[in-house]
């Protein structure tokens, strides 16, 4: 007898990403000479976790009934606030922005696709994109559709936007879109300011049409050459036409992966359609995870505002920062020089080398003790956990393999 639900009933048991990683870890562990260029976080070049160490030590010093304490649906008030700040700044539109406490960037874009798309509409996205968008989709029964993301100069297909985006609101009378910059994940590709504002413009247009919001996924913002200010900069002139979102997330940018603390943005000008949105997100909230974690907003709420703290924090961010540029250093070289195909990289955890037969390469490289993670056309290379030293290793053995 079949208990699940037909459409259950043959889902992957593991995220193909861990999956990897546990088998490249097992191996390591086994004695072979392991390049594990899986998984999407920052390790020092003798493979442990970076943790920035005032984020561990303001942890430990919450006070236990704040860390026991169930935190309010929404969220903590002061952490909310300090989010806000943190991607607006001193804008007057900070006044304009809802923000619900997320568990985690993933929580933020769950919310996002339960609360602005309708069941059996799809989201679009890049046609390289994070594969738990499509994840996210199928749980909640949405779809996900793509765009070219590159054009034959490499920058973001804006014509193949305007016309999916177009096709789109014609189908279903309403969008969704995900974009994910700066450090696009996979491709490592940051949008410059003439992106953004090409970006602003096609969506414009569309929500000129019908409803349209633009996700702006930040999860690495941190981590790139350009500011994130760029994009706020451009995009804010579409507030009040287009729903504007971020999803922000604290894995990354503060090293806490496992405390799930993130947030969902917000910005539309009109008081009552604000209340709406922000009842709308809580309402999911309770009905999905109910709250999100005490403690962890108490710290990175700190981590935020305290100005001693901050200071401390975003030195040892640099550190971190510089460790994972030198190694974009050293692959941009030897990459360039080895004839490797990939998007503009000027920083953040990943690249993508373009292959066209990325299964059948990285299953070989794999023999070869180089795990990377392979998806249609490309290979991703998850440059935040490989040493400096192991990239010419790296590189070569790509390049090997790789078919131009
Ligand atoms: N968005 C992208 C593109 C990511 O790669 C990740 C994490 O890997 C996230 C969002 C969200 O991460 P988390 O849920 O850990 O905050």
């Amino acid at each position: 007898m079949e208990f699940l639900i037909p459409t259950r009933t043959s889902r992957p048991s593991d995220d193909p990403i861990f999956a990897l990683n546990t088998e490249a870890r097992a191996r390591a562990a086994a004695g072979e000479a392991i390049i594990n260029a899986t998984v999407g976080a920052l390790l020092d070049d003798e493979g442990r976790l970076s943790v920035l160490g005032s984020v561990a030590q303001t942890l430990r010093e919450v006070p236990p009934n704040v860390g026991a304490g169930y935190a309010p649906i929404e969220g903590d008030a002061s952490f909310l606030k300090a989010v806000v700040a943190d991607v607006m700044g001193q804008r007057p539109e900070a006044d304009w922005t809802v923000a619900i406490a997320t568990p985690g960037g993933s929580g933020a874009l769950r919310l996002a696709m339960a609360d602005f798309l309708d069941t059996g509409q799809a989201a679009l996205t890049t046609s390289y994109f994070w594969g738990p968008y499509r994840t996210i989709a199928d749980e909640l029964d949405r779809g996900l559709a793509t765009f070219r993301m590159f054009d034959a100069n490499g920058r973001l297909d804006g014509a193949d936007l305007e016309h999916t985006l177009s096709a789109q609101i014609e189908a279903q009378g309403r969008a969704l879109l995900f974009i994910n910059s700066p450090c696009h994940n996979p491709t490592g590709y940051s949008f410059d300011a003439d992106e953004w504002r090409q970006l602003a413009a096609i969506v414009g247009r569309a929500a000129d049409r019908a409803p349209v919001t633009l996700l702006i996924d930040i999860a690495y913002a941190r981590y790139g050459q350009r500011s994130l200010d760029e994009a706020v900069d451009a995009l804010l002139g579409l507030a009040g036409r287009a729903l504007l979102l971020f999803a922000w997330s604290a894995s990354k940018s503060f090293t806490q992966y496992g405390l799930r603390v993130g947030a969902l943005l917000a910005v539309h000008p009109d008081p009552e359609a604000r209340r709406r949105i922000r009842s709308a997100l809580s309402y999911s909230c309770r009905g999905t995870w109910s709250n999100c974690n005490a403690g962890g907003m108490a710290a990175i709420g700190r981590a935020l505002t305290d100005p001693d703290l901050r200071a401390r924090t975003d030195q040892e961010r640099a550190a971190l920062k510089s460790l994972l540029d030198r190694r974009v250093e050293a692959w941009n070289s030897l990459a360039t020089d080895a004839g490797l195909r990939y998007p503009r990289y000027d920083g953040g955890f990943f690249t993508t080398v373009f292959c066209a037969d990325a299964f059948a390469v990285a299953a070989r490289l794999k023999e070869e003790g180089i795990f990377v993670v392979p998806q249609t056309g490309a290979l991703r290379v998850a440059l935040c956990s490989v040493a400096e030293r192991d990239i010419p290793r790296l590189v070569q053995g790509i390049a090997r393999h790789v078919t131009r």
